[in-house]
């Protein structure tokens, strides 16, 4: 609910908060804060709150150090954990430059503009839903992430309830303590491996949701003895974990995605959107999977998407097209990751498929036999193409991109490619445990 300075003063003093995290983004998803006393509450809600922005990577450069943070109202929240004689809230930010325009630079504003871009365009409401999967890992007696998960259950599993169980239900409650609408939540395949699913809202809010979910997972397990982590690929040979995006448009009013002449129920507009995504494709994943580990999931043999084709009931396209009878139509896009920047990820996702509404473009036909059965040679007749298939290759499909290129704005482009090419080539450079298996011996 939207929230006035006022009843946020209100909900300090009657809830004796004594701080207040001032959280924001950098470039790569990190949640960053500025912890202040509530003395200074009132001043920070009017954004006068002045942080040093040449810390944090991706920023600023040292003589334009200084940013304000402006806070979003609607994110106030308490810290369920927190001591009940001290209680710590927090406020997710925009930054701001002195002079008080938005920072180019601040993902939360870069997924705004993209929001406006499509309202622009008479789709007043992009509604984002996701599905966050995730290993909880043992510690070890440093207190340190082992890769060891927490149990050797399975997908839907409701074996006799472990630590793994108790801790998901313990995030899942937290969460909703905290008012979030928490779909649903279940054991995944792998071994450790869980996931929640958060229900639709407005893109801000799905990515405020994303960041705070991780948040609070990573928080929760640790009070459990466990590591929730993100990573997309930790086990080499087990599913990986995925951040399936679902999209949901409507235009003036009228549910964009829904055509009931259609077979599909997709309206032409919606195919367009789709068809933007596909062509986009390359030119997105480096942000929707920025890490050298996000390619060891995007291969064949494990549910996650590694080819550029759409379908409706398969379990290995790029995008998915559902139906669910109470909000109709969705569109799953299934390559992210939760390692992703989600607002970056959701802001050029948008713009991806805005420009396939803009040129109209026409979708290819669903793919609906299996893809590892195919052959190159069937593929390439489909024109089915693969995705990036290590980051440096994602990072020059981005540079390729200038529909991206531009969504992003130079200032986040730059950097983005800069840190990437940084990672990539320190793991290029790495000698492996695989290589030394492999040939110190033979060669
Ligand atoms: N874990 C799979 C992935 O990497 C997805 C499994 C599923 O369909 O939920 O995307
Ligand atoms: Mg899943
Ligand atoms: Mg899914």
């Amino acid at each position: 609910a939207m929230r006035s300075k006022t009843e946020i003063l209100e909900s300090a003093k009657q809830e004796n908060v004594r701080f207040i995290r001032l959280q924001f983004i950098d470039l790569f998803g990190t949640l960053k804060n500025v912890e202040i006393p509530v003395e200074q509450l009132d001043s920070a809600l009017d954004g006068r709150i002045m942080f040093d922005g040449s810390s944090i990577q991706g920023f600023v450069r040292i003589e334009e150090s200084d940013m304000y943070l402006k806070p979003d109202y609607n994110t106030w929240l308490i810290l369920p954990w927190s001591p009940q004689q001290a209680r710590i809230a927090r406020l997710i930010c925009n930054v701001h430059l002195p002079d008080d325009r938005p920072f180019a630079g601040d993902p939360r504003t870069i997924l705004q503009r993209a929001v406006a871009e499509a309202q622009s365009m008479g789709l007043n409401a992009c509604r984002v839903a996701v599905e966050l999967e995730f290993f909880l890992l043992k510690l070890d007696q440093q207190g340190k992430p082992t890769t060891t998960p927490n149990d050797e259950g399975g997908y839907f599993d409701i074996a006799p309830t472990d630590e793994g169980e108790n801790c998901r239900r313990d995030i899942v409650m937290t969460l909703e303590e905290m008012g979030f609408r928490v779909a649903s939540s279940h054991h995944e395949t792998a071994p450790g491996q869980h996931e929640i699913d958060l229900d639709f809202t407005d893109a801000v809010s799905a990515a405020d949701n994303i960041i705070t979910l991780k948040m609070v997972a990573r928080t929760i397990s640790r009070q459990r003895g466990l590591h929730a982590t993100f990573m997309p690929k930790p086990l080499q040979s087990a599913d990986g974990s995925g951040m399936h995006c679902y999209f949901s448009l409507f235009h003036e009013a009228e549910h964009a995605f829904a055509d009931a002449a259609d077979t599909l129920h997709l309206s032409e507009m919606v195919r367009s959107y789709i068809a933007g995504l596909l062509f986009h494709a390359p030119g997105i994943t480096a942000i929707t999977n920025p890490l050298v580990n996000s390619y060891k999931r995007l291969i064949p043999g494990y549910e996650a998407p590694s080819y550029i084709f759409w379908s409706t009931n398969h379990r290995m396209p790029f995008i998915r097209v559902s139906q669910a009878s109470d909000t109709g139509t969705h569109i799953e896009l299934r390559s992210p990751d939760a390692s992703c920047n989600p607002y970056l990820a959701f802001g050029i996702s948008l713009y991806a498929g805005l420009d396939g509404i803009r040129k109209r473009m026409s979708l290819p036909s669903p793919v609906h036999q299996s893809i590892a059965a195919m052959s190159e040679e069937e593929r390439f007749r489909q024109g089915i193409r693969r995705l990036p298939t290590n980051l440096e290759q994602a990072v020059e499909s981005l540079e390729e991109d200038e529909i991206i290129r531009t969504a992003l704005g130079e200032h986040a482009y730059a950097h983005f490619i800069q840190a990437k090419l940084f990672e990539w080539e320190q793991y290029q450079k790495t000698v492996h445990p695989w290589e030394l298996n492999q040939y110190v011996e033979q060669y």
